[in-house]
């Protein structure tokens, strides 16, 4: 059994973490932020099977100027960022063919079919429970036209994946199913396939508790990764180095830097989300809802209820603009007048994302004894559990050939 680094400390390096220790390998995690509150903590909290659709589209050279116009619409870029982009976008439009939109789509297909059981299974290593919620998402529409079209296209997803329950809903339907939309809208569509996790929040923390009782946690950030005859050198800022067998790089966005120190180069970029968490709602959803059409969405938790999404394309670096959360707090009203505008907390959060939306899940080229897992773009809660699975198959050499699509291979 081997000594094996992981870098990151967010969802995918727990859910890895958790997969190799239950293979009998001893685990180190170096963290450099572990009280953050990275993409892993803030995000919708919703285990969302049903997408599989990548993110470019056959359709998007229509939408994309459109919703540009609007600083905060469902898709913004920082132009003062767009240079540093440029390759990434240039590879997001080329990822829009109805081809590659359907290799993707099939990829992506592969992951998900086993997402649910990976989870159970993820849940049994950690010995939780309680963290995951059936009863499925609802999808609310302005049009007729578009909730018939999204509708077909639900249908052959679920199909694709091996069946979930959709229901097409007009308005009164779906107000019966969720009262709080009294606003004006034509139409939903529910999707049973969704699940929703308890707190983003709590479910990484009970992860993270349970790996520092099995794993060791170091606080540092992680600078480079040598190797050589005796092992995988992970070395700090601080210029510490800790030697492993094997090595895990998992650090979400961050995880670019370390790649291009290793001579690799990948395509990975933000689609910040940004969000507003009401504590003890006045009004709050029996279920998740999405607004698809404006990007964002609204999870219920326990005690409290997150509404946002949508996407920026920015570099990591560049300072937030939280008029985004006030702008799907407003647009929110128009469905759910009760919703308060003011008095949540707002985050931002960075999705890291590959232009062709399927992870990076593989081995490096040219030592297999370093795995990449990072790039999960709007899916990292969804397929965290099935990453690891994947990573903990790899190194023991168990992987099929499956996996190939997702190699860092294909940006060499
Ligand atoms: C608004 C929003 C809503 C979302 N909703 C959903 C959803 O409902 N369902 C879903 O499946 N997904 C959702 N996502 C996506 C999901 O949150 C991400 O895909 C996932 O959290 C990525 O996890 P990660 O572990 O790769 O990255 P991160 O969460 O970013 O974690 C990376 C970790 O690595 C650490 N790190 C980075 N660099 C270093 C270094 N050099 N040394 C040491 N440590 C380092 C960081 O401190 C961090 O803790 C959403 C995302 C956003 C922004």
């Amino acid at each position: 059994m081997a000594h094996i680094g992981i870098v990151g400390g967010g969802i995918i390096g727990c859910a890895t973490a958790l997969h190799l220790l239950d293979r009998g390998h001893q685990v180190t995690i170096i963290e450099r932020d572990a009280g953050g509150l990275p993409a892993s903590v803030g995000n919708a909290g919703i285990l969302a099977i049903p997408e599989i659709d990548p993110i470019a589209s056959p359709g998007m050279l229509l939408s994309v100027p459109r919703w540009l116009l609007d600083p905060l619409g469902p898709l913004a870029l920082r132009w003062g960022d767009m240079p540093a982009m440029l390759p990434w976008l240039m590879k997001l439009l080329r990822s829009s063919s109805p081809a590659t939109v359907e290799r993707s789509r099939a990829t992506l297909a592969f992951l998900m079919k086993s997402a649910a059981a990976d989870q159970t299974a993820l849940a049994r290593i950690a010995g939780i429970s309680g963290h995951l919620r059936q009863g499925g998402a609802l999808t609310v529409f302005d049009t007729e036209t578009a909730r018939d079209k999204a509708f077909a296209r639900a249908s052959e997803n679920a199909r694709l994946l091996g069946g979930f329950g959709i229901d097409k809903l007009d308005a009164a339907e779906s107000r019966r199913r969720v009262p709080a939309l009294s606003g004006n809208f034509a139409g939903a569509i529910y999707n049973d396939g969704y699940q929703t996790f308890e707190y983003p929040l709590t479910f990484l923390r009970r992860l993270q508790a349970v790996l520092r009782e099995r794993a060791t946690f170091i606080d540092a950030a992680a600078s480079m990764l040598t190797w050589g005859e005796q092992g995988i050198t992970v070395r700090t800022e601080a210029q510490n180095n800790h030697l492993f067998d094997k090595a895990v790089v998992a650090a979400g966005i961050w995880s670019r830097p370390l790649v291009e120190r290793m001579g690799l180069h990948v395509l990975l970029e933000t689609e910040r989300g940004y969000n507003t968490t009401f504590v003890n709602p006045t009004v709050t959803l029996e279920m998740p809802v999405f607004f698809s059409e404006h990007g964002f969405v609204a999870t219920p938790f326990e005690n409290m209820l997150r509404v946002g999404g949508a996407v920026e394309l920015a570099r990591p670096e560049t300072a937030a603009n939280y008029a985004r959360a006030a702008a799907m707090r407003r647009k929110m009203r128009r469905y759910v007048p009760d919703l308060p505008e003011e008095g949540g907390t707002e985050w931002m959060g960075r999705r890291p994302s590959t232009p062709d939306s399927i992870p990076v899940i593989g081995l490096h080229p040219g030592d297999a004894r370093i795995a990449f897992a990072f790039g999960h773009g709007h899916l990292g809660l969804t397929l965290a559990a099935t990453t690891g699975r994947h990573v903990a198959d790899l190194f023991a050499g168990a992987a099929g050939a499956e996996l190939e699509p997702f190699s860092i291979r294909r940006f060499q």
